[in-house]
């Protein structure tokens, strides 16, 4: 019995599982490819290797959600929505752990897992201010 091969969403949620942030770096032109792909979005070779990222990062825009529009425990109002642009390049929406103070556009971030997973049972990538004891 063969197992199919892992689609690339698969596989960015399968090294999340495991507390690690990867992406797909291009071999070819040396972009970083996010969301996960077949083919790179900038010379659209299909050589294709998934990296680990630093995990550093920065706000590029956030907004405090008040609503419940989700049931996962992450998502519980009020909580944050941060589109955080990694230190390799790519922008991803993501969340801040915490709550208690709002972010500040160009603030510095690092990626924390925690074991909250989403209503597809995904461990989601988040992250936390750098400067600790904030
Ligand atoms: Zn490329």
């Amino acid at each position: 019995m063969t197992s199919e091969p892992l689609t690339p969403d698969e596989t960015y949620w399968d090294y999340c599982s495991r507390g690690e942030l990867r992406l797909q770096h291009c071999a070819g032109c040396g972009s970083w490819l996010f969301p996960p792909g077949l083919r790179c979005n900038t010379c659209l070779s299909r050589d294709l290797h998934w990296e680990p990222v630093s995990g550093r990062a920065v706000v590029w825009s956030w907004l405090r959600m008040h609503r419940k529009y989700f049931t996962d425990p992450a998502l519980t109002p009020p909580y944050l929505v941060t589109m955080v642009q990694l230190a390799e390049g790519p922008r991803m929406i993501s969340s801040i752990q915490t709550t208690e103070r709002d972010p500040r556009v160009g603030e510095t971030l690092h990626l924390v897992f925690d074991d909250v997973e989403d209503a597809n049972g995904h461990r989601l990538p988040r992250f936390a201010y750098a400067e600790a004891n904030r």
